[in-house]
């Protein structure tokens, strides 16, 4: 996120202060979108998922970057996400890719967010709004179709139904028909091949009383990497914008790059003797003498309690297990013998695959979760900064 003159020293000094950062690569997040965007079906376009404050990246820097590299459009989960995009200045499209409450429609107009919808209470509440508004523009509107995910779809009848009354209304506008798919990510692709089909049906059903909604859309990263078959007029993709993978069965492209890291510095190195235990409940115990130190990341900063006596970090180009318990605002790793440490020497918490520490996805495997869940779990205490030409800048700070 840029800021400007004195606020900016201010904030990248502060962000700067604190020994525990994570630094987002926006030249790799433009670097994945272009690389995602040469995959792409012809006449397919790009929605940029920032969802979850960029799924912990940063929203506002994330949707700049892809935006002026070639995203057409931006989606969120939340009216107060795409407010705060829309605050932030940016004035591509945004969609709210799932329902919102209906006591929510009227602020969601006012932002210029385009809706999706899968029932007739929604639909009538956007309509209600949209009157009442006094908009420049209608608002957009998507029609879900649940072609097998069974949350806030519409089945076959009920999305024609309201695609026709989007259609017919004049206060809105029927920008798109998406579905969402349950199983992408995994090997088998039956069940992805039968909501395509399902998803079909109901374009079929609507052309056939007239009405082609301008945007057609179903894939998320997983289904986009893996056929053109599922890009239609547009893609919905996420994970794959931060450079990591949906899941293990889905092969990440050469080209596209991890863009966050986040790395710490020693501020303490003790010796213990044999016997000795380290943190609550002094899991773990030396066996013989031997040096841990202390990293400046616990629980509060999303670095799971999970991980204790089982994840490690980068140092020095090898691993450093993890020692005892972390705890909410500490860790403690384990140093070899013959390894120099100092206070403010460099850690790897969260590694690129290059630089020795452990990448996202060892760490999701290590806590039996996945990669969304570890960086959208980064918590607002750690400064994001941003490289960008080069030049590490200022951003979100620890207080978003
Ligand atoms: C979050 C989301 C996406 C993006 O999914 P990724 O797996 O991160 O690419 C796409 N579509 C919808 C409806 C979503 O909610």
């Amino acid at each position: 996120m840029t800021t400007v003159g004195a606020d900016r020293d201010w904030v990248a000094a502060a962000a700067l202060g604190r020994a525990t950062r994570a630094v987002v690569d926006l030249d790799v997040v433009a670097g994945n979108v272009r690389a995602i965007g040469r995959r792409l079906a012809r006449g397919a376009r790009l929605m940029a998922v920032v969802k979850g404050d960029g799924y912990g990246h940063g929203a506002v820097a994330v949707a700049r970057s892809a935006l002026a590299a070639g995203a057409s459009a931006l989606g969120v989960a939340t009216v107060g996400e795409g407010a705060a995009l829309r605050s932030a200045g940016i004035g591509a499209p945004i969609l709210l890719l799932s329902a919102i409450d209906p006591a929510e429609a009227g602020a969601a107009v006012a932002h210029r967010l385009d809706l999706t919808v899968g029932t007739l209470e929604l639909l009538a509440a956007i309509a209600e709004a949209a009157r009442a508004g006094g908009l420049a523009e209608p608002p957009g509107v998507h029609v879900k179709v649940d072609s097998g995910m069974r949350r806030y779809g519409a089945e076959r009848e009920l999305a024609v139904v309201l695609a026709a009354r989007v259609a017919a209304d004049a206060c809105l506008r029927l920008t798109g028909l998406s579905t969402h798919f349950a199983n992408a990510d995994e090997a088998d692709e039956a069940v992805t091949q039968d909501q395509a089909r399902c998803f079909e049906r109901v374009v079929a059903d609507l052309a056939a009383v007239g009405i082609e909604p301008e945007l057609l859309h179903a894939a998320n990263s997983a289904a986009t990497l893996r056929s053109e078959r599922y890009h239609y007029r547009l893609v919905r993709v996420g994970i794959a914008l931060y450079g990591l993978a949906p899941s293990a069965a889905v092969v990440l492209p050469a080209e596209l790059r991890p863009a966050l890291t986040v790395t710490s510095r020693l501020t303490r190195v003790i010796g213990l003797e044999p016997g000795d235990g380290v943190g609550y409940g002094m899991t773990y115990r030396a066996a013989r003498r031997e040096r841990v130190a202390v990293v400046p990341i616990g629980y509060a900063d999303g670095y799971r309690r999970g991980l204790s006596d089982r994840g490690w970090m980068g140092f020095r180009g090898g691993r450093a297990p993890l020692r005892g318990r972390v705890s909410m605002d500490q860790a403690v790793i384990g140093l070899d013998d013959g390894v120099a440490a100092a206070v403010g020497d460099e850690v790897v918490v969260i590694g690129d695959g290059r630089d020795g520490g452990p990448t996202v996805a060892e760490l999701a495997e290590e806590l039996g979760t996945i990669s969304y869940e570890v960086v959208v779990g980064i918590s607002g205490r750690v400064p994001r900064l941003y490289r960008s030409g080069g030049e590490v800048m200022g951003g979100v700070t620890g207080l978003r």
